[in-house]
């Protein structure tokens, strides 16, 4: 069976749910090798293999001195070596312009922002969702290695019903001066607080314009409650009420959460192309019309200053 390349997202070791969900997808297109760029493949191989990682190239820190265009080279040397059957990243800002490099040095071509990958006799056939989520396309990569960015939290990730060992095989790459041209002087790290990260939390508590306003406690404060993360709609984003990291929706960050909480927030296509995959959806809205209904598995009709505190309270009583 053909390699497929997957491009690890770690921190500090620990692997990022997406790259568990880029292997699931992986292994319907062949057998998933994982590429670990920098420290603590040791402590992350065992959960590569629990989801089918037959292998992990492991490449040293020194690439991530320099921005991007190192792991491009190694991604194509790799490619090139292995006869990978398709190269799958995490449609991050940094790994589109990975794929999209990958894509010129292997004379192939990119797929980016996939929601869904399957394949046929041809190869990887990847899904896009295209105007807020009202029109869904197919697309292939007729030459070459395709090379696929996959959106997070698009496809549910599944271990491998046969989980290997993930041996680990030490590689690198001799960079050219123009890998070498831009180099990364800091990192700052963007604060995250207490909370749980918006793409991988099992929890989401959203809130919209209905918060009525920059103090967001009443949304955080039920976020604290269940251990959740805080989102909000564009509307909230653009009023200055909330950092855009933050955002949800076709123009902000994909989430598939187990329980996913609207409060104040009607609907519209582009939020919920970035929610509507939860796995339980509950709106408190006041307006019985709004269009997060149709999609909602509860909905509370009421003003989201009355609702969200008294449940907050409840749990907290509860806990
Ligand atoms: P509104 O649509 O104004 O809804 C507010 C809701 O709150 C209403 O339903 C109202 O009944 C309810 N409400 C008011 N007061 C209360 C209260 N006290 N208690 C309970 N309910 C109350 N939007 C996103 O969210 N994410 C995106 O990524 C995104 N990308 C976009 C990309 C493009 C190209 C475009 C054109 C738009 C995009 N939008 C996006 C914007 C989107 O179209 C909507 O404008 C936005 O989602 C509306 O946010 P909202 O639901 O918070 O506000």
């Amino acid at each position: 069976m053909a390699e497929v390349l997957v491009l690890v997202d770690h921190v500090d070791g620990e692997v990022k749910k997406v790259t568990t969900e880029l292997l699931t997808a992986a292994r319907r297109i062949g057998e998933p090798s994982a590429v670990w760029v920098g420290d603590g493949a040791e402590e992350g191989a065992a959960r590569l293999a629990e989801f089918g990682a037959a292998k992990v190239y492991v490449a040293p820190a020194e690439l991530n001195d320099y921005v991007v265009a190192p792991t491009a080279e190694l991604l194509a040397k790799l490619a090139q070596e292995s006869s990978a059957a398709a190269v799958l990243v995490s449609a991050t800002a940094a790994n589109k312009e990975i794929a999209g490099r990958l894509a010129v040095k292997l004379g192939s071509g990119v797929l980016t922002d996939v929601v869904a990958l399957d394949v046929d006799d041809s190869g990887p056939v990847a899904e896009h969702s295209v105007f807020g989520g009202s029109v869904v396309t197919h697309a292939r990569v007729r030459t070459g290695v395709p090379v696929i960015a996959v959106r997070p939290n698009s496809i549910a990730a599944a271990p491998a019903e046969t989980p290997g060992e993930a041996a680990r095989e030490a590689v690198t790459v001799e960079l050219s001066d123009a890998a070498k041209a831009a180099r990364v002087v800091e990192r700052v790290q963007q604060e995250q607080g207490e909370r749980p990260e918006l793409a991988e939390a099992a929890i989401v508590v959203s809130g919209g314009r209905g918060v009525g306003s920059e103090d967001f406690s009443v949304v955080e404060n039920l976020a604290d409650s269940l251990g959740a993360a805080v989102g909000a709609s564009r509307a909230a984003v653009d009023s200055g009420w909330y950092p855009n990291q933050f955002q949800v929706g076709q123009t902000g960050k994909t989430v598939s959460p187990q329980l996913y909480i609207a409060l104040g927030i009607s609907g519209a296509i582009q939020h919920r192309a970035g929610m509507q995959t939860s796995n339980n959806i509950v709106a408190v809205n006041k307006d019985p019309e709004a269009p997060i209904f149709e999609l909602s598995d509860f909905g509370v009709i009421g003003d989201l200053h009355k609702v969200a505190p008294q449940l907050t309270d409840e749990i907290n009583r509860r806990k």
